[in-house]
């Protein structure tokens, strides 16, 4: 079990401490649209503060590609978590990054002030973690916090080359928070644990699918990754999403489930259509009895039941990817049916981040679960059972 240092577990006062934050935020016209990695990110700055640290804060946003890009600026955040927080968030506007200007807005900070740092992927040195610029960020700090879960399976400059550098390197209340939920899901959970998977492709869920056949006690898969495992039981899937090359796969996962003893499903009925569109005529064909010309765009009402009676007593569910193409309201049903059905038990419920994330935020189910992912491909590497470079990076207690 990763055990690891919080904020929790030192003392900043008087100190320089950076904190990696995970403020890649969605931008219109220089104003962010959702805001909600900002609020997430508040209770390790607030605590940090109120311990008179110097609170440098830096974060990546978009993809800058190695140089300055305005619309890539961090200045729009720095506004808005002022108001956030209740004081002033100084922004050290700087294309270095680390330049002139942020050092001399670092130096003239007294303890308890804030001050954000300009986009890390304004440097080119970021994503590739070398060395020169992980020491010029380590040269502004006494401690490193890495708050920044949506970055932790990627090793770059701002979340782990820093720590190289300095000395105290810990985790940050949100990180925390993930490694908590997620860690104790796949490796110590309160069982039943139930694990939900969907979205378009089997392809990027192959590690997933198998780590979770050594860890679940069912297995239920929805969404368009369904029809390859229909069409690996030689079953008529019509103009479904398929990959062909995964058919193999796809029957040795469900023999390696009927070995492990998990219980497996996949949808007994499906929403048909004969075009992708949400206002295309649709019918419920029943397993095996979709027409060469129909597209599977939803579960059944039969699957349904059968996917929320399947969780109905667990303790521990994980979910990743929608159940259908949840983006079309005609076809959202399923996907709010497992939401609903998460929303009702007795027990600890984690929804990955990306897609399923958003589906839960969208149909209004957000408040009713455990623990909403901020991370898409950092809680997708951990449910495949892979350690995360920016969580190994910090120390252990
Ligand atoms: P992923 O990024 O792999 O998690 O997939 C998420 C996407 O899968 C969403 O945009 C859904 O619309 C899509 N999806 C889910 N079910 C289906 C389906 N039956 N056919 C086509 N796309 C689907």
């Amino acid at each position: 079990m990763l055990n690891k240092k919080s904020v929790d577990d030192i003392n900043v006062k008087g100190k320089r401490v950076l904190v990696r934050c995970d403020f890649n935020v969605p931008l219109q016209d220089g104003k962010i649209t959702d805001e909600n990695r900002l609020v997430a990110a508040l209770p390790t700055i607030k605590k940090l503060i109120a311990d008179g640290g110097k609170v440098i804060l830096c974060s990546h946003l978009g993809k800058p590609k190695g140089e300055p890009k305005p619309e890539l600026s961090l200045a729009p955040v720095a506004v808005r978590l002022s108001e956030l927080l209740g004081q002033e968030v100084k922004f050290a506007a700087d294309p270095e990054v680390v330049g002139e200007n942020a050092k001399a807005a670092v130096a003239a900070m007294n303890d308890g002030d804030v001050v954000l740092l300009e986009n890390t992927r304004y440097r080119k040195e970021e994503t590739k973690n070398v060395d020169t610029f992980s020491e010029e960020l380590a040269s502004l700090c006494d401690v490193f916090v890495n708050d920044a879960f949506g970055t932790a399976h990627r090793a770059h400059c701002s979340n782990v080359g820093v720590t190289k550098y300095v000395d105290t390197a810990v985790v940050g209340y949100l990180m925390q928070k993930e490694i908590d939920y997620l860690g104790n899901a796949v490796n110590n959970p309160v069982r039943p644990l139930v694990a939900i998977l969907g979205g378009s492709k089997v392809s990027s869920k192959i590690s997933v699918i198998n780590n979770l056949l050594d860890k679940v006690d069912t297995l239920i898969i929805g969404g368009g990754m369904a029809y390859t495992f229909m069409k690996a039981n030689g079953e008529e899937i019509g103009t479904s999403l398929v990959e062909d090359d995964y058919l193999d796969y796809a029957k040795e996962m469900e023999a390696k489930a009927e070995e492990k003893g998990v219980k497996f499903l996949i949808p007994v009925d499906t929403v048909v259509a004969k075009e992708f569109k949400n206002d295309a005529s649709s019918r419920i064909a029943e397993r095996g009895d979709i027409q060469a010309d129909e597209m599977g765009l939803d579960i059944g009402p039969k699957t349904r039941e059968l996917f929320a009676d399947a969780v109905k007593d667990a303790k521990t569910v994980v979910w990743n990817g929608p159940m259908g193409v949840f983006e079309m309201p005609n076809f959202a049903q399923g996907t709010i049916a497992v939401a609903k059905a998460l929303a009702e038990i007795d027990g600890t419920t984690i929804i990955g981040g990306g897609d399923s994330a958003a589906a839960v935020n969208i149909l209004g189910f957000g408040d009713k679960m455990s623990h909403i992912s901020t991370g898409g491909g950092a809680s997708m590497e951990f449910l495949e059972g892979k350690e995360l470079p920016g969580v190994v990076a910090a120390n252990d207690k």
